[in-house]
């Protein structure tokens, strides 16, 4: 009955728990089946370690399921010319941990026998004034700092390598390992990867209780109670909740936002797009499809699900006109929200908790579909009892 099933390639094996009819017990328990928790439920079992995961509804479809698909790895335009200097050295030490995850996320499809569609064409931002440019110079040095490749653009430059931007940008910064992936595809390959291992996997299971007892935890259910000797929080943007259950109040948040896609189109972006100083990502798919976001509020209707917002798509496709002109002739046939993960330092949480060892978690806001790789094995490193290869020091939090 624990043995996962998986069912040809495409299904994740799912185990009815629901029957059992003593209570489950595993080593770790991960809560929570977004990217965060999928990753390091393949990570632990590659290490020949007991896992069992439990996602209140179905694999993926949260945040990991639901974003854009980015893969960034600088530091973010808008809390950068929003927070200003100080904010951004303190935050500059995540660039190194998104240079790592992107270096996964080049060899991850081989890894794990799936195209994720990576693609790393580089990112791209415009500056359209002299003072986004001075910004663009500073963010690229502090940037640069934590060993990051990025190069100036001037005016000709960038149009020698995006002509479809507005001839209104006056020049720009090119990094080059940015890119996207499909978040369709990626935790799902995780979620089946780990399942082919030994991993189980329980949807449609909330976590509602949890109590500390001697050597391990009782978790209760809805499926029943688990007995686990260690727990990993992956629950995204109701991570705070979960870790209250243990004493542990974090600056977690959650927020609705939003993402467009246009019909198919011939190609025409070539680059991961940003505007400096603006909310802006934009990218083409390998269909043809341009998708627009950038952080756009998204709201909440009377049940409190995420909606998407007409002034905020409107602004969002005014500023992406804005760059690319020739958007205007192509149809936006779709705006979709969701909830993210978030924290209004835009800094990482993860680690052990200080006073219930065993309870670890993993919570990387935003930009979490670029980093879920990178922290995903740093904190099943911490669980295996090894030094991660990543520097968690200044987001451990144990530190805070
Ligand atoms: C519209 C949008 C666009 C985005 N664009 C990008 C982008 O381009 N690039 C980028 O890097 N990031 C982007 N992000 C952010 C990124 O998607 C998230 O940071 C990341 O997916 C978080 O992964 P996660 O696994 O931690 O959380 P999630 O994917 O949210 O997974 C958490 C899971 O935990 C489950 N859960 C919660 N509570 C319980 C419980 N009590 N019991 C059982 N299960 C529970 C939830 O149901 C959920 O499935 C975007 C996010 C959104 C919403």
């Amino acid at each position: 009955m624990l043995t996962p099933e998986v069912d040809g390639d495409d299904a994740v094996g799912v185990n009815d728990a629901r029957q059992a009819r003593d209570p489950l017990r595993t080593d770790v328990l991960i809560v929570g089946g977004g990217l965060a928790g999928a990753a390091l439920s393949h990570h632990l079992a590659k290490n020949g370690v007991e896992t069992l995961l439990i996602e209140r509804f179905d694999l993926n479809t949260q945040a990991s399921g639901s974003n854009s698909g980015s893969i960034h790895a600088q530091i973010p335009n808008e809390p950068f010319t929003t927070h200003g200097e100080a904010w951004t050295r303190t935050f500059a030490p995540t660039v190194k941990l998104m240079m790592r995850s992107i270096e996964l996320w080049a060899t991850l499809g081989a890894e794990l026998g799936v195209d994720l569609e990576v693609d790393q064409p580089g990112g791209l931002v415009c500056a359209f004034n002299e003072a986004d440019l001075a910004g663009l110079r500073l963010k690229l040095r502090i940037e640069r700092e934590q060993g990051l490749e990025g190069h100036l653009l001037s005016r000709s430059e960038l149009r020698a390598i995006a002509p479809y931007v507005t001839e209104r940008a006056i020049g720009g910064v090119h990094y080059p390992i940015e890119g996207k992936a499909n978040p369709l595809i990626a935790a799902p390959a995780f979620a089946r990867a780990a399942a082919r291992l030994g991993a189980r996997i329980m949807t449609r299971t909330a976590l509602i209780g949890l109590t500390v007892r001697q050597g391990g935890f009782d978790i209760a259910t809805t499926s029943g109670t688990i007995h686990a000797l260690r727990v990993i929080n992956c629950a995204g943007a109701e991570a705070g909740q979960l870790a209250r259950m243990v004493g542990l109040d974090l600056p977690i948040e959650a927020y609705p936002i939003q993402t467009s896609v246009t019909e198919p189109t011939a190609p025409l972006i070539g680059h991961l797009l940003y505007a400096a100083g603006e909310k802006l990502s934009l990218k083409q798919n390998r269909l043809g499809n341009i998708l627009i976001g950038g952080g756009w509020d998204a709201r909440l209707d009377g049940q409190g699900r995420p909606v998407a917002d007409m002034a905020s798509l409107v602004g969002n496709l005014k500023v992406a006109l804005g760059v690319v002109p020739e958007l205007g002739s192509v149809d936006v046939v779709r705006t979709w929200a969701a909830i993210v993960n978030g924290t209004a330092d835009w800094k990482p949480l993860l680690g052990e908790a200080p006073r219930t060892p065993g309870f670890f978690l993993c919570f990387f806001p935003w930009m979490g579909f670029t980093a879920g790789p990178v922290v995903a094995r740093a904190i099943g490193d911490l669980v295996l009892g090894r030094q991660p290869e990543v520097d968690l020091g200044p987001f451990l939090i144990s530190n805070r």
